[in-house]
């Protein structure tokens, strides 16, 4: 009853929400597997929101993890406070590995069956997407039904016509149909590797806030997807593994859907994986500010980099950036795919302090392959030569450090994490060189980062690991593990011969 309150409270308190009545349409719930602040600021929930709900024949409510609300009352909508079980379908929206564990709790707590194979008619169809599971959908494949491999605006339109359509069909019939369909794998029934789907028409699907509300870790902020996928090919990145072509929209769309939200925010964030590389990065800039907002662009490639684009951000009123310079010398950027060099990296840190950026993070990665302490080195001289550089500005530098992990459709998806032991000496030897000159340096946790990548690189096998957590601690990761007879280290270690089959062999890219 409480919680019921309070979610009526949080919905009273959102601008943007739809709440249809129920009666004709499928309702379908759209389920964040993590808390509502991570998920209303989650541009890939505010989408699917709006493409069912565009729908006549559909109606769509969110749903979150939260560890208050399952204790008290199991998984309720936000919008009419109903549990899963009422809806027909449940569309989860998973971007990260270890939102995995809360799966089959939120399906546990809402009384429904974890498996797939342990439901029947009487259930909603459970069917999973997301930038995670595209990559590599094996892990997680027995919680689901159906799951999606690609963008949803390519594949829902095709998908939501057989469930409508398949509203009393016997449920092995309608997962047979759902196999035929392109971008669905249906774990059991898929008879080929299902090939990704993507929208080539980027304009017919804009892409923003929906629901405005102020709990998001963006705050005061609007949302706005100004590109997808890269037209760099950095052999670590996901993104050009699993989100390619470049694309993105145009000017004219962009202004037109910012216009119609300046109502409910005048600070707009620019989203996507290199919002830079904008053929018109410098008009959108400029329209939007004579608009009325003032804007917010979270990073930059290193090369090539504009004066003018970063001048347009602080007049826009952005403070502070971040660059990935990934590594600290040529030949290891070189490695990784990197087309810029040290003397790049200097040159945009002084760009960005000359044109009036107060703060200014760099990002680079620990344990890539073939890596040396020596490489570990470098990066710290790299580092202090771009603080020389930001103290001319008074530009205030920090360091953001993760360790590498292999991610399946990238060039390095064969490749083995570094040990533990070695990433967490390189991290030392940054913090031990960089913080007494002034740098502050945020390394990652390495013990979750080997979970990450074993779930990420995983198999099948990890659904029963997976599905015996009950919360997320390593002990009871490492517990799991045991009970199931596997090892971390197996999975994140492991180098897949050339010729191996891998587990996420079910996609095709
Ligand atoms: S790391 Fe950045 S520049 Fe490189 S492919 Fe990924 S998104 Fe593009």
């Amino acid at each position: 009853m409480v919680w019921n309150r309070a979610l009526k409270d949080r919905f009273e308190a959102e601008s943007g929400a739809v709440l249809k009545d129920w009666g004709g349409q499928v309702p379908a719930a759209i389920v964040f597997p993590n808390n509502y602040r991570l998920g209303m600021s989650n541009l890939g929930i505010h989408a699917l929101y709006k493409w069912f709900n565009n729908r006549e024949d559909f109606l769509a409510e969110r749903v979150f993890w939260d560890e208050q609300e399952l204790s008290t009352s199991g998984a309720l909508s936000v919008e009419s406070r109903r549990p899963l079980t009422d809806f027909s379908v449940l569309a989860f929206s998973v971007s990260w590995e270890l939102d995995y564990f809360n799966i089959p709790r939120i399906l546990r707590a809402a009384g429904l069956p974890v498996y797939a194979r342990d439901r029947d008619e009487s259930h909603p169809l459970i069917i999973g997407g997301g930038a995670t599971l595209t990559a590599n959908p094996a892990p997680t494949a027995a919680f689901f039904d159906a799951v999606c491999i690609g963008e949803a605006e390519a594949i829902l339109p095709g998908l939501l016509d057989t469930l409508k359509t398949g509203g009393t069909t016997p449920r092995h019939q309608l997962l047979a149909q759902l196999a035929t369909l392109p971008g669905i794998y249906v774990p059991g029934h898929s008879k080929h590797a299902v090939k990704r789907l993507y929208t080539a028409d980027m304009d017919s699907f804009p892409v923003s806030t929906q629901v405005f509300t102020d709990d998001t870790e963006f705050g005061d902020m609007y949302l706005l997807e100004v590109q997808r996928g890269c037209r760099f090919a950095c052999r670590f990145c996901l993104v050009a593994g699993a989100f390619c072509p470049f694309r993105w929209r145009s000017v004219e769309v962009l202004l037109s859907e910012a216009a119609k939200n300046l109502k409910y925010r005048n600070r707009v964030a620019l989203v996507g994986p290199v919002v830079s590389e904008h053929p018109q990065i410098l008009e959108l800039l400029r329209c939007l500010r004579e608009m009325g907002f003032s804007l917010s662009m979270g990073s930059m490639r290193v090369k090539p980099i504009s004066t003018e684009v970063i001048t347009e951000l602080v007049k826009g009123g952005v403070k502070s950036l971040t660059i990935a310079p990934e590594a600290g010398s040529d030949h290891m950027r070189r490695a990784i795919g990197k087309g810029f060099s040290d003397d790049d990296v200097a040159e945009a840190v002084g760009k960005i302090g000359a044109a009036g950026i107060r703060q200014l993070t760099l990002y680079a990665m620990v344990g890539l392959p073939e890596e040396k302490d020596e490489d570990a080195a470098d990066l710290a001289a790299l580092v202090l030569r771009c603080k020389a550089e930001a103290d001319k500005y008074r530009l205030l530098l920090s360091l953001n450090v993760s360790a590498f992990v292999p991610k399946p459709q990238t060039s390095f998806e064969r490749q083995p994490m570094a040990a533990a032991a070695d990433i967490n000496r390189r991290f030392e030897m940054l913090s031990r060189s960089l913080a007494p000159r002034g740098v502050k340096v945020k390394p990652d946790n390495v013990d979750w980062g080997l979970v990450q990548a074993a779930l990420s690189r995983g198999d099948e096998r990890l659904a029963a690991v997976i599905e015996t957590m009950d919360r997320m601690s390593l002990a009871g990761w490492r517990r799991a593990m045991k009970q199931q007879g596997l090892s971390t280290e197996d999975y994140a270690h492991r180098r897949y011969d050339d010729n191996e089959a891998l587990p996420w062999g079910v996609v095709e890219m």
